[in-house]
């Protein structure tokens, strides 16, 4: 790294430990940037393959947009609703809530969840 040239240490002239800092903070913000370029392209691509995966199967099955639309409701209601479920783990018996997937205290497996979700 650039900035490497800079001391860093508790007993290091203050004013190289400020300017190691910020040229730290610009590093950090540039691979930051870097990392949310790459993140809207692959969201893009993604994008781009789910819609072309809708038009083919409604192509073929005649499904409809409204119907479409209808089940993305269904499953956001249903998503905002098991966020708020509460439930009890199987191994410590603690009552959780059921958005995190398992237990936050011994990570055991929650009361009415599968060990495979497919989403
Ligand atoms: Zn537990």
């Amino acid at each position: 790294m650039f900035y490497s040239g800079f001391a860093s240490g508790k007993n290091s002239d203050p004013i190289n430990e400020t300017v190691y800092q910020v040229k730290k903070n610009e590093v950090d913000l540039e691979t930051t940037k870097k990392q949310v370029t790459d993140l809207e392209r692959e969201v893009e691509h993604l994008s781009i393959v789910t819609e072309a995966m809708w038009v083919l199967l409604k192509d073929i099955s005649g499904l409809s947009n409204e119907l479409l639309d209808e089940k993305m409701k269904d499953v956001i209601q249903s998503k905002n609703s098991n966020k708020l479920k509460r439930v009890g783990c199987k191994k410590c018996a603690r009552i959780v809530t059921a958005a995190h997937g398992k237990c936050i205290y011994c990570g055991g497996e929650l009361i009415g969840t599968r060990n495979s979700k497919i989403f």
